[in-house]
């Protein structure tokens, strides 16, 4: 009994994949259906875009261990990525490293600028394929800080630092200002930032928009997951990001994921490093 319900039961879902191969879906498209009435015509568009929705899950599954070799500079991996976040992305996360689409982009920017070597580094939220590419490239001291992870040497409140002013030559703050008040911690990492030091911005951002999306009233995780992308996410940047950056004193320059990097590395196709500059003779703050 249990092994039929087991062979009926591989035979439906072989069926249904079976369906869904290609060539079988086009056929399936062109049957036509009698369409008695409004109602039956809009429940059979309804199960054709269910297949063709299961069609694109059954894709996503198969490339989730990839689809096409990539190199991980970091780790010097070569292969097939995994699949990661939410949404799903495909082709994306090193399974060697763990580095992700930004950590490679700071890689190859770093290439071709060298933003450490025998600088003062201050790294917030270190990640661990970051930190490991920093301490290579010789810096003359490296400093590690968050609020709530283990393992750092400064546990630090980004938007009320304990650093005196003027401290680093390079600040590193990747994927942290969409979780608090990015006003008060751009302000922050502009004071600890010496003159002609620089801040490696990284966060995501909606380029069609001109205004970065806020809203106090969207709280909770269900409701930032929904309107920010992340549960614990308070805003999605726009492009008024340059503005904020720039707002302390920052002369805000941007270095951005291009071909034959992208194909080569797994980057996400434009997505930008801000490389803020803090003047040779910043202003006052007030
Ligand atoms: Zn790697």
């Amino acid at each position: 009994m249990v092994q039929t319900y087991r062979q009926s039961s591989l035979s439906f879902y072989l069926t249904i994949f079976d369906v869904l191969s290609p060539r079988k879906f086009q056929m399936f498209k062109r049957i036509k259906l009698p369409c008695r009435s409004q109602h039956y015509h809009w429940r059979t568009l309804m199960l054709r875009t269910y297949i063709r929705s299961l069609k694109f899950l059954s894709r996503s599954v198969r490339y989730a261990f990839g689809k096409f070799p990539r190199e991980c500079p970091l780790c010097n991996y070569h292969g097939k990525f995994l699949g990661y976040g939410y949404p799903y992305v495909c082709d994306v996360y090193c399974p060697q490293c763990g580095s992700l689409e930004r950590h490679r982009l700071l890689y190859i920017a770093d290439q071709q600028k060298d933003f450490f070597t025998g600088k003062t580094i201050l790294h917030f939220a270190p990640e661990p394929g970051v930190r490991k590419m920093v301490t290579q490239r010789a810096p003359k001291s490296y400093v590690t800080a968050d609020l709530f992870a283990e393992g750092v040497d400064r546990k630090e409140n980004i938007e009320a630092l304990t650093i005196e002013d003027n401290s680093f030559d390079v600040v590193i703050c990747l994927h942290v200002l969409e979780h608090v008040d990015d006003r008060a911690a751009i302000s922050e990492l502009y004071r600890v930032t010496k003159p002609n030091g620089l801040l490696i911005a990284m966060f995501p951002i909606i380029e069609g928009w001109q205004e970065t999306y806020e809203n106090v009233e969207k709280t909770g995780p269900e409701n930032q997951l929904l309107h920010f992308g992340q549960h614990d996410h308070v805003r999605f940047f726009g492009n008024d990001a340059r503005q904020r950056l720039a707002s302390p004193g920052f002369m805000v320059d941007e270095f951005t994921a291009v071909e034959p990097f992208v194909s080569r590395y797994g980057l996400m196709r434009g997505e930008k490093i801000f490389l803020c500059r803090k003047p040779a003779e910043p202003a006052q703050l007030p």
